[in-house]
């Protein structure tokens, strides 16, 4: 990563680029992880590049679920492996959930190779590699629909990184909570889940650990967030905070400054 200079103006976005670009070349990440990446990075621009505090309030909520949940799930694909491995690994802990991988494009070698990263993580168990304990997803093509029948099959919270659509839409079928990471407030995966945190997973897990460690756990008080939470409404938040955001950045200087680059 030492090419990327530090003071550059987007050296942060810039060094996750560099991250997922070694991760497509140590076979963790496919070509279509690298696109999807760039369509997460339009929304996060939009949102300022900073945790919004709708995102915030969701995260609590999907904290709470996953604290309150008799089997929680965390699905596990390569890009979310290849940027922010170890915080995946403390938040399955903090919350004694499990940890799957779940791809999208699935390959018997990816998927070695992602459970071998959250191994080296600290994970203590990755499920999702052992043929013996597949099942599958109904009404999911098949490549796409193969879970753990110890993991997801049997979860009833399951909280996807950047998940895709139909995936999430066939999870909310089989009667689970979803709890989805999803930058674009408008995906289906955002519209389909029980809570979406609109935010970058690189700041969303370290958040989420955090409430994981901090928020009593007490369960009324848990049972309370949950309640009080709207997904609808906070969507609706998140996409307000961008049209504010939006309005004044037509309205005011930015426009008339020199580029920074
Ligand atoms: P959907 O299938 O839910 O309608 P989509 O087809 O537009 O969404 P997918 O490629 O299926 O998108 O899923 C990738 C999603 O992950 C995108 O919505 C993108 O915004 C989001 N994303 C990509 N990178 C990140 C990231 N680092 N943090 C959070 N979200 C991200
Ligand atoms: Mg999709």
């Amino acid at each position: 990563m030492e090419e990327i200079p530090p003071d550059h103006p987007r050296a942060e976005s810039l060094i996750i680029r560099k991250r997922l670009a070694l991760a497509f070349q140590q076979g963790i990440v496919v070509p279509e992880g690298l696109a999807a990446h760039g369509r997460g990075e339009a929304f996060d621009y939009l949102l300022g590049e900073r945790t919004i505090p709708p995102a915030i309030s969701a995260a609590k909520a999907g904290i709470a679920l996953m604290l309150l949940a008799e089997k929680s799930v965390i699905s596990v694909n390569g890009n979310a492996a290849a940027l922010v491995p170890a915080e995946l690994v403390e938040l399955a802990k903090l919350t004694r959930s499990e940890l799957e991988v779940n791809l999208f494009h699935p390959s018997k070698e990816r998927e070695q190779k992602i459970a071998r990263l959250l191994v080296e993580s600290g994970a203590n168990q990755v499920l999702g590699i052992e043929p013996e304990y597949e099942t599958t997803i109904p009404e999911l093509s098949s490549a796409r629909r193969k879970v753990d029948r110890r993991g997801i099959a049997q979860a009833d919270v399951v909280l996807v990184p950047l998940e895709d659509g139909d995936r999430t839409e066939a999870l909310k079928r089989m009667g689970k909570k979803v709890i989805a990471i999803d930058l674009n407030p408008l995906s289906r995966t955002s519209l389909s889940a029980d809570v979406t945190i609109v935010d970058n997973i690189v700041r969303a897990l370290p958040l989420m650990c955090k409430l994981a460690r901090e928020l009593p756990k007490d369960k009324e008080y848990l049972q309370e967030i949950v309640r009080a939470f709207n997904n609808k409404e906070n969507l609706s938040q998140c996409l307000r905070t961008i049209v504010r955001r939006l309005e004044e950045l037509a309205g005011g200087s930015h426009l008339s400054q020199e580029p920074s680059r």
